[in-house]
């Protein structure tokens, strides 16, 4: 865990979030902005900064957060989504605790971009 990191907060109950599910490594919780109609967080309990700073170990986690997209989505009821992971400024990353965007429910065959 992470002092002054709003994810590791939310994973320590100290910040609410409207979480969805947690498992032992992982928390899922709702975008605050949406920029879908379905917008979920998907974020590992250990704090990792972000792609960058992955280390082998971390392998089996990035695996498990991308299975757990798929799930969630399957539960949402969503037959196609987006996934995105911005990695630093020059990406587009505000919150430095790695995260996975599931995005989708867009009621159109092509999401508006
Ligand atoms: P990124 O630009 O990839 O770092 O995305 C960070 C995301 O976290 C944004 O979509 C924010 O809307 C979202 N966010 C920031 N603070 C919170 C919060 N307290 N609860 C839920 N989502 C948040
Ligand atoms: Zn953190």
């Amino acid at each position: 865990m992470q002092a002054d990191c709003i994810f590791c907060d939310i994973v320590l109950g100290k910040r609410s979030a409207e979480v969805i599910k947690q498992t032992g490594g992982l928390v899922v919780f709702k975008d605050i902005k949406p920029k879908a109609p379905i917008h979920l967080l998907i974020i590992p309990k250990k704090h990792v900064k972000s792609i960058i700073e992955l280390v082998g170990e971390d392998r089996e986690l990035v695996s498990d957060m991308v299975y757990m997209a798929k799930d969630m989505a399957e539960e949402q009821g969503l037959q196609g989504y987006r996934l995105s992971i911005n990695v630093g400024r020059e990406g587009g990353q505000v919150v430095d605790h790695l995260h996975l965007h599931l995005l989708g429910g867009w009621n159109t065959s092509q999401p508006d971009l």
